[in-house]
């Protein structure tokens, strides 16, 4: 083993047994292919990328070396004109990052592009309210957004839960991430009481603040700087 493959391998376990009963998804957008197979042979099979083009090349490497257990999360901002690329990527699981109704109808729209199993969508909550942030702004655009998914009755295409990403520009990064995080639970508590669904799923908690992600209860956390960017 390499140097390098050593300190990845040292970094996922770590991460895996901090973050636990919580899945991880380690982000891979600053990070060479050569890097995520280190993570993936560590037993690391689920990856989040935040752009169409970098996440369709990593999952080809993926295919062409013949990796399969590997799930493709995405996780940034997405442009209704890459939907159809997205959905044609292979291993893709999820998509973290819906954040419009116009989104959403594309989506379903050209759902015959997907070839998986099946694809879980999680709505983005701008539960910071920072201007350059996407995502919902509150309960009643979700609830429409949900009765949209819920209507589709679509097989493969499904609700998961929500997501959110807690201030960034603060000095107060610990007071904000707890304002953040429960309130996104309690959006959750009160779309499931709304809609009488059981289990909805939270994606919330990067590499500065998932520690009060997982005090909040999360489901998964999206680390990738701590990972991949250090130097130990
Ligand atoms: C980059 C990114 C992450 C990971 O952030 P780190 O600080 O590098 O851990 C998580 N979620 C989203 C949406 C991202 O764009």
């Amino acid at each position: 083993m390499s140097g390098r493959q050593l300190e990845i391998t040292k970094k996922i376990r770590e991460y895996q047994s901090l973050v636990a009963p919580a899945n991880l998804i380690a982000v891979t957008k600053y990070s060479p292919v050569e890097d995520v197979y280190f993570a993936y042979e560590a037993m690391q099979f689920d990856f989040g990328e935040n752009r169409v083009l970098d996440l369709k090349e990593k999952a080809q490497w993926f295919v062409d070396h013949n990796l399969k257990n590997v799930r493709w999360h995405f996780i940034g901002h997405l442009q209704s004109n890459k939907v159809k690329e997205l959905l044609k990527i292979p291993h893709l699981v999820s998509i973290h990052s819906i954040d419009s109704i116009k989104l959403l109808e594309e989506i379903y729209h050209r759902s015959h592009y997907f070839e998986g199993e099946e694809l879980k969508l999680f709505l983005q909550v701008n539960t910071s309210k920072e201007d350059e942030k996407s995502g919902f702004e509150n309960v009643d655009e979700l609830k429409t957004a949900i009765d949209y998914i819920l209507k589709q009755k679509n097989a493969k295409i499904k609700l998961a839960g929500l997501m959110t990403m807690a201030t960034i520009r603060t000095a107060e990064v610990e007071k904000e991430a707890n304002r953040c995080f429960s309130e996104l639970r309690n959006i959750k508590e009160n779309l499931e009481h709304h809609f009488h669904l059981k289990d909805l799923q939270l994606s919330m908690g990067m590499s500065n603040d998932f520690k009060i992600a997982l005090k909040h209860h999360t489901n998964f956390v999206r680390i990738g700087s701590s990972i991949f960017q250090s130097h130990t």
